[in-house]
Parts: C-alpha cells; structure tokens; sequence
C-alpha cells in the first residue's frame, strides 16, 4: 500500500484542516502483563520445558498506521491505513 507523504487533513488542536507530514509509525513496546505473555510464562513453571504448541489462531494481517505531524502545531497523531492487511505501508510522495 502506498501512502502520500503529505496530507491536508483535521487536526483537533487547530481545529481545521492542516497540511500534515506522514512517515511509518514506530512499534509500541510489548505489554509483559498481556494475556498470551502471562499464559505462556505460566506454562514454562515447573518441570516440562519449552511449550511450543500447535497454533489454533490462524495468521491475520496487521493493521498499517502512519503518524501524522501536523505543520502548523507540530502535534502528531496515529491514523490506521486500512484495516487488517498483509501488505506493508510505504510512504511515498
Ligand atoms: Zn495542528
């Protein structure tokens, strides 16, 4: 997928529509406390080892974000491109 690398669109701050600089959105840092996490750490207790298991979750693509930087207030925001995909976000111009 391909995404413009500038956008006028709404920003909340100004309250109106602004030019805004797109590029990829870094990852978030993973929660040690989600649910899969804290099952899994369950199941290495004890005795028994590694637990690699069968997956039961078929794969699904990954929602693309963009972080937009507004011009005017510099303020940034997240915007997801699409839904789940499994096609990587490029910015271009
Ligand atoms: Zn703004």
């Amino acid at each position: 997928m391909k995404y413009p690398k500038e956008v006028r669109t709404y920003c909340p701050n100004c309250n109106s529509h602004q030019p805004f600089k797109a590029r990829l959105a870094s990852k978030g840092r993973a929660r040690s406390m989600a649910i899969g996490n804290r099952k899994h750490e369950r199941s290495l207790l004890g005795h028994g080892g590694k637990v690699a298991g069968e997956k039961t979750v078929k794969k699904q693509g990954k929602r693309q974000k963009v972080m937009l930087e507004c011009q005017t207030c510099k303020k940034k925001q997240e915007r997801v491109v699409g839904g789940r995909t499994k096609k990587k976000l490029e910015v271009k111009a």
